[in-house]
């Protein structure tokens, strides 16, 4: 069995063979893959464990979904981040204090690059090469197939010691299938089309979904459109972004800290949404099914502006398409010039046969605290993961979790071996205290409380000694 090395694999590869093809052995070195947040960190924190990295990023430049340049990010000129700055920076690399408490996207970009620059990360990165196959091979390595991105060039298969996935779960639109729909002469779009309020000036648009993508696109599409509706399945909680004067995630953060029970917690914040937003049925929206904390946060202080305004018309769920119209379940009907579907993402694995992942029939993959697979103790994922807060830090910890696992395996066996009799136990766990509401939406919602405890347990347990 191979271990990992502690050294940068930089000696020419030994060749070895799989169906006729040469795989070049890359010994000890971990193949990362993407280098988004997720990826970066995870490159930096195997790195700070002594292994040799190779990160594959089908771009050509690091940032992931927010790199506006890319052709996959899902992100708009006017994008903001909805969790404040404190809660979205990773532990070891804090934001300048002169930015605002939600920075914009270009922001994020910047950071992530410097990110990227402080801790000599870029030399990993095969930028433009995309990762087409990864499959098992002897002794619990994987055998990495590459290609330029766009499918030009010979394809290459490198064998590693072990894969963390860092792909990202928010580029691969989810689309509602509604009968009519294929008759429709309006323009629809999915929300990953959208890119600035030029696309709305002035037309009659039908946002659907409450999302945060959502009610951002309606909050444009009512400044700056001739008519908008915003069509919901139900009733949401909309928060401010600010509430008693600090951000709203921190002074959720600050209630869940000193253990307030969630049942206390929900009480208070359905209180401060009554001092601040106050009931929203009056605007003809519908009344939440489901109690705080229940569904992803949406956080918009806009929102509730503009319905104020009369700008954004609430309007239930879409029943079908008609070639001119929109009929809503409720039997009334909307002429719409553009429908904008801001319904989502699903993730998608590609390259990988979806058994690996212990993917049900829906997609769903069941994973170990959002990171580990059953039965394949080497392949791993990173940033899989929808809190309720910023996701940075917790993909920070996250993937130091999969350093130190890595490293046990080699160095304690036995410990480790008693580590995979709990992932093969608890695979697919959810680490939420609120009973969220089943919805592809929600399938990997944790509250960053509950999760980073679990992963502090997790790290304490995975400690070798140095
Ligand atoms: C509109 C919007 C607003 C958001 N706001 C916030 C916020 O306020 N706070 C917050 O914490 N999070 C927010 N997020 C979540 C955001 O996705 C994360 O912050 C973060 O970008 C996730 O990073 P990632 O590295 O996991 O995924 P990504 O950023 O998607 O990066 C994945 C990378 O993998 C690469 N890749 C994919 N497949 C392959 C392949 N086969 N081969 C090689 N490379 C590949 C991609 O090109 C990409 O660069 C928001 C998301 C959206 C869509």
């Amino acid at each position: 069995m191979s271990t990992f090395s502690d050294q940068e694999s930089n000696e020419p590869a030994a060749t070895l063979w799989r169906d006729g093809r040469p795989v070049y052995d890359r010994g000890g070195t971990v193949c990362v893959i993407g280098a988004g947040a997720s990826g970066l960190t995870a490159i930096k924190n195997l790195k700070e464990y002594g292994f040799g990295v190779d990160c594959y990023e089908r771009e050509t430049g690091v940032g992931g979904a927010w790199n506006w340049r890319h052709d996959r990010s899902p992100v708009y000129a006017s994008t903001h981040l909805i969790t404040s700055r404190p809660f979205t920076e990773f532990p070891d690399f804090p934001m300048p204090d002169s930015w605002p408490d939600y920075p914009h996207h270009s922001q994020l970009l910047s950071y992530l690059e410097h990110y990227a620059d402080h801790f000599d990360l870029r030399p990993h990165i095969w930028f433009g090469t995309e990762v087409v196959r990864v499959e098992p091979a002897e002794g619990d390595r994987w055998d990495v197939t590459t290609r330029s991105t766009g499918g030009y060039g010979a394809e290459r298969t490198s064998r590693y010691a072990a894969v963390v996935v860092a792909n990202g779960h928010n580029w691969a639109p989810k689309m509602p299938a509604y009968e009519g729909l294929d008759e429709f002469r309006g323009k629809v779009i999915h929300a990953s089309a959208y890119k600035d309020a030029t696309q709305v000036r002035g037309k009659r648009v039908l946002v659907v979904g409450a999302g945060n993508t959502g009610c951002d696109i309606a909050v444009e599409a009512g400044q700056q459109a001739a008519r908008c509706w915003h069509s919901t399945r139900r009733g949401y909680w909309y928060a401010p972004k600010y509430a008693l004067g600090r951000p709203a995630d921190q002074v959720n953060d600050s209630f869940g800290l000193y253990r307030l029970p969630l049942r206390l917690r929900q009480w208070i914040f359905q209180w401060v949404l009554n001092l601040t937003v106050g009931d929203l049925t009056r605007f003809g929206l519908s009344r939440p099914d489901h109690r705080l904390f229940e569904t992803h946060p949406i956080v918009n202080s806009h929102l509730v502006y503009q319905l104020g305004h009369g700008t954004i018309n609430p309007v239930p769920e879409i029943g079908r398409f008609r070639r001119n119209s929109v009929t809503l379940v409720d039997g009334r009907e909307l002429e719409p010039d553009l429908v904008v579907f801001a319904t989502g993402y699903l993730p998608r694995f590609e390259f990988l046969a979806p058994e690996l992942l212990g993917t049900d029939a829906s997609g769903r993959p069941a994973l170990y605290l959002n990171a580990f697979p059953r039965r394949h103790p080497t392949l791993t994922v990173a940033g899989l993961l929808q809190p309720d807060s910023g996701l940075l830090p917790l993909v920070h910890w996250q993937t130091v979790m999969i350093a130190r696992w890595l490293r046990l395996r080699e160095a304690a066996p036995e410990r480790a071996r008693a580590f995979a009799g709990r992932i093969d136990a608890e695979a697919g766990n959810r680490w939420h205290s609120a009973k969220v509401k089943e919805s592809t939406r929600h399938w990997f919602e944790i509250g960053h409380i509950d999760y980073l405890r679990a992963v502090q347990r997790t790290l304490d347990e995975l400690e070798v000694a140095a």
